[in-house]
């Protein structure tokens, strides 16, 4: 099953990686390139790039992995559909819950003399 405790990757599965440019301090195997690096503000994961100097175009891409972020090779991989009902299932489900007790207790307080 999915880790509900671990929600910054999930976050990351399911909505996508939420990215910022950081600091380069990496050099490309091959010249004529511009390195750029990203890191995810959530899940701390990097994208690092070399984009073409004549062309703008990405010359080659890669990627870096906090521990625990990537599924294990027999581990269960959910689809985005599942994700997405888990996301319904548990974290609208709170905030629906937290509402709920939030208005009883300002219906208690009106109520009160
Ligand atoms: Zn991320």
């Amino acid at each position: 099953m999915w880790d509900s405790h671990n929600r910054s990757p999930r976050e990351c599965k399911l909505f996508g990686h939420a990215w910022f440019d950081a600091p380069t301090d990496w050099t490309p195997a091959l010249p004529g390139g511009t390195p750029m690096t990203f890191r995810c503000e959530r899940s701390g994961c990097v994208k690092k790039e070399v984009w073409g100097e004549r062309t703008g175009a990405i010359v080659s891409r890669r990627y870096e992995y906090p521990d625990g972020y990537r599924y294990e090779q027999d581990e269960y991989r959910p689809r985005r559909d599942e994700m997405r009902q888990a996301w319904i299932d548990e974290i609208i489900s709170e905030v629906r819950e937290g509402r709920r007790a939030a208005a009883k207790k300002s219906a208690k307080k009106a109520a009160a003399p």
